[in-house]
């Protein structure tokens, strides 16, 4: 259990998401920590090469026009909520 740096709840349980995707080059480059609704959305709205050209940094996600209103809206989720976000490649995805 964690404090997300997205949205900022905490005792939410946590992932790592590398800022630089791994596939990208990103393995050694910095990492941050996220609740799995926030770090699910991420991947679900941008592909990894949007994420490597302009979504590096937890403050250039944050100031995203899609992911903002996502922020918003989950901030006032409690945490311990188990949200459903849409992805038809989750299996694949898995451990970003
Ligand atoms: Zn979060
Ligand atoms: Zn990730």
């Amino acid at each position: 259990m964690g404090v997300c740096e997205l949205c900022g709840r905490s005792n939410v349980e946590t992932t790592i998401h590398h800022l630089l995707p791994k596939e990208m080059g990103g393995t050694f480059e910095p990492t941050s920590v996220l609740c799995i609704p926030c770090h699910k959305q991420i991947h679900a709205l941008y592909t990894n090469e949007e994420i490597a050209a302009r979504l590096r940094t937890i403050e250039e996600l944050r100031k995203d026009e899609k992911l903002s209103r996502f922020i918003n809206w989950i901030r006032k989720q409690p945490p311990t909520k188990v949200m459903k976000i849409k992805k038809s490649n989750e299996r694949r995805r898995k451990g970003r």
